[in-house]
């Protein structure tokens, strides 16, 4: 397993122009905040107090002082992409590695609690409560997670992504 953890683990904010960025990312359990305006300074005030990597299409940021300087940690992505600019984020971070899938909240970003069956019971579909049996919950949305055919088929798509980037 990888070198990273607990505190020292890599947190992203992602610009409003690679916004699909951040399920994905939400999806591999890196915690991951989503700029909707467009104040650039907010955003670096954020990342520079959060301790995040800036992800962003938008070369300005790029130029900003505190990138320049090291201060603050920023990757330009080179395609419209989404599933290009994870396959680049693969060749500039671990993201495999340090994988925790179905830690987060894909709309949230909150931490997902671990339910047991029962509890879930009367809120998932009887066909899902039959067949799975681990299920998580944000305690934000209260959205309940499980490793469903639309999960298991996004996680398909990524790791398809991820083994291209590898091999590049
Ligand atoms: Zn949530």
């Amino acid at each position: 397993m990888g070198g990273e953890s607990g505190g020292n683990r890599r947190r992203f904010i992602v610009d409003h122009n690679v916004g699909k960025l951040a399920r994905w990312l939400r999806m591999l359990g890196y915690d991951s905040v989503f700029v909707a305006g467009q104040d650039d300074s907010q955003m670096v005030r954020q990342a520079l107090e959060e301790g995040r990597v800036i992800l962003t299409r938008d070369t300005g940021i790029m130029k900003r002082r505190q990138v320049k300087n090291g201060r603050l940690k920023a990757v330009l992505l080179e395609s419209e992409e989404p599933e290009r600019q994870m396959r680049q984020l693969m060749n500039t971070f671990d993201l495999k590695e340090n994988a925790r899938p179905f830690t987060l909240c894909l709309e949230c970003n909150r931490s997902l609690a671990p339910r047991t069956r029962e509890e879930v019971a009367d809120r998932v579909p009887p066909y899902v409560y039959r067949t799975q049996t681990q299920y998580v919950e944000c305690p934000a949305c209260h959205r309940i997670y499980w490793r469903g055919t639309h999960w298991k088929a996004m996680m398909t798509r990524l790791e398809r992504q991820l083994d291209a980037g590898e091999k590049q």
